[in-house]
């Protein structure tokens, strides 16, 4: 009898937990982390495991944080680790470069401490200094083989002066500083902020809304707090429902800083400290902010098949990126349009920016979306000298994917429909009913009712193939034409790029099918003279030559000077501009005023 209930409970819980596909055991997971040497960037962590029956126990750790695609190898970090029961070492034995196994035969608990070494100030990873601690669950948390499914507490004892705690994770008995994780999905999902950060909320719906701003700066609170609702506004708008009861910005300000981290119920960002009082920079900040928020439902719930459950050993390949990041970096931009903040040309601008990044990008004709989705773990992330001939971002090439979509839904459906109702119809059909992941075959069947045609052609050029791509054609639709600034000029180039920061010409890159490729110029090459004159950085590097000229390059290669001839050649570097034409049909006009929500 008590056993069938027993299995009748494990079913039971099995199916409430879809999201992690795993089962929960009876064991109880308690973290204390202590700051003791906070100024030399370390955490000690004690976590005792109590409820135990096994024989063999195999303490793990993520080897890569979600939402960020590469391998870390997290346990690089890990020193001191000791296992110990009723006041007895365990041996602690490592069996692979994540696993600590220990024989825990009759041990109902057991005690485990380590240090995490934290310095490296990102999004995506821990720091600690004496300031703060940043803690990214996954790299700080030892989690216990088979028991992913298990709740666990936190208690944090703050270094001296720190006051505040900022996490998702939910408060034990109304302590700020003990907080509870149903699982660890959850819980590595759930990033901390300790210290003496300004936290300020505002509510927008049902929703309570909180920002940790960390390492001061010349924010308004006000503004952001006005700015943000009118994001949140629209974001909700287009799923219909905003599923967090509480949700965190933490915010990370530097001297200067960008990039997020998307989570289930809160994001990190990095900032510039006194960059709010300066136009651009804020409206990069929203746009950072509404990414990172729109993805609570696009990548956090809404989700190719792949990102979950998590696999927190290896890789986890999919090739959706174009859609989780790229689908996100366009709304990131539709959005801040949306709130009515910015002239409708500022977002054209945008737009043309990240069209001008794919088209000078050589990588373009060499790399699909889908694929720079499947190797970001071996390429996107860990980008060399070659990445630009070699590369795209499925960030980029993504939003223009999603704008050029958006506008085939809209033409096709008179102005009815958007890319909003096919992100709503996937949000509801995959999250809310099905309560998985969707299929590459899934999304494009969505995209295809939508667009109202067979999308074949369009996913075998734009998505799995490097076609050119015709913007015009699309832009069409709404009254709008795109053109290139430079065309006509014909200025030489030698097609290199140089390393930043320094009034010598040390090649970092050389681009494909110019001049200095086809001459061999090569990275790490300092150019000392072009036809006799020094050169400088800050300078142009030839002068008034046109395509044709011949120069020779002095350089300095491995030591040695070489003397290079090179014949330069026509630049093929474009910017483009989009402009709103005049003379645009009542047909077109209807496109643009769905798509760019004029008034
Ligand atoms: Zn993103």
């Amino acid at each position: 009898m008590k056993k069938i209930f027993a299995t009748l409970f494990f079913i039971t819980y099995i199916l409430m937990n879809t999201t992690t596909g795993y089962a929960a055991n009876n064991e109880q997971i308690k973290y204390t982390i202590t700051f003791p040497e906070a100024q030399a960037h370390y955490a000690d962590v004690e976590m005792t495991i109590s409820g135990l029956a096994q024989k063999t126990l195999d303490l793990k750790m993520p080897v890569w944080a979600p939402g960020s695609y590469l391998v870390r190898e997290f346990t690089r970090n890990i020193e001191s680790l000791t296992v110990s029961s009723a006041g007895k070492d365990l041996p602690a034995v490592k069996t692979r470069k994540n696993i600590w196994q220990v024989n825990v035969t009759g041990k109902a608990t057991v005690t485990v401490k380590y240090r995490v070494y934290a310095f490296e100030a990102s999004v995506r990873t821990s720091f600690i200094d004496a300031e703060h601690a940043f803690l990214s669950s996954p790299d700080i948390f030892i989690y216990p083989d088979g028991m992913l499914n298990n709740p666990s507490t936190v208690h944090i004892v703050p270094y001296k002066g720190w006051t505040t705690v900022s996490t998702s994770l939910e408060k034990v008995k109304g302590d700020d500083f003990t907080r509870t994780a149903p699982n660890y999905d959850i819980l590595f999902d759930s990033p901390l902020e300790v210290g003496t950060q300004d936290v300020f909320g505002f509510k927008v719906g049902a929703t309570d809304y909180e920002v940790a701003m960390c390492g001061g700066g010349n924010y308004d609170k006000e503004r952001i707090k006005k700015d943000f609702t009118r994001i949140i506004e629209q974001e909700a708008a287009i799923f219909g429902e905003n599923p967090n009861k509480h949700y965190l910005f933490i915010v990370h300000n530097y001297f200067k800083g960008g990039g997020g981290l998307e989570h289930l119920s809160s994001t990190t960002l990095g900032a510039t400290r006194d960059g709010y009082t300066h136009e651009g920079t804020y409206q990069s900040f929203l746009s950072l902010a509404a990414h990172e928020h729109f993805h609570l439902w696009n990548v956090k719930r809404l989700r190719p098949i792949a990102l979950g459950p998590f696999d927190y050993d290896n890789e986890n390949y999919t090739t959706n990126l174009w859609i989780a990041e790229g689908f996100t970096a366009y709304y990131q931009d539709v959005i801040v349009r949306r709130t009515q903040l910015y002239v409708p040309q500022n977002y054209l601008d945008l737009m043309a920016r990240q069209i001008t990044q794919l088209e000078n990008q050589p990588g373009a004709k060499v790399q699909s979306v889908a694929m720079a989705s499947y190797d970001a773990w071996i390429k996107s992330y860990r980008p060399n000298e070659n990445s630009n001939n070699t590369t795209i971002s499925y960030y980029t090439k993504g939003a223009i994917i999603a704008m050029m979509l958006d506008l085939e839904i809209i033409k096709n459906s008179k102005g009815k429909n958007s890319l909003d109702d096919v992100m709503a119809y996937m949000y509801n059909e995959y999250y809310k009913v099905k309560k998985r992941g969707y299929t590459d075959a899934e999304f494009k069947l969505a995209l295809e009712k939508f667009a109202g045609k067979n999308l074949d052609e369009f996913y075998a050029k734009y998505i799995n193939g490097v076609a050119d791509i015709d913007y015009n054609n699309y832009l069409a639709y709404a009254g709008c034409q795109m053109r290139d600034e430079l065309a006509g000029t014909n200025s030489a180039e030698l097609g290199i790029t140089m390393i930043a920061n320094t009034r010598r010409v040390i090649v970092a890159s050389v681009l494909r099918g110019t001049a200095a490729w086809d001459d061999g110029i090569n990275v790490n090459d300092e150019i000392i003279t072009v036809d006799g004159h020094p050169v400088d950085s800050r300078e142009p590097l030839f002068g008034n030559k046109k395509p044709g000229d011949k120069i020779v390059v002095k350089l300095v290669r491995d030591g040695i000077e070489k003397d290079i001839p090179v014949t330069l050649k026509p630049s093929t570097t474009v910017r483009f501009k989009i402009e709103q034409l005049a003379n645009a049909t009542p047909q077109q006009l209807a496109v643009r005023k769905k798509w760019m929500t004029l008034q």
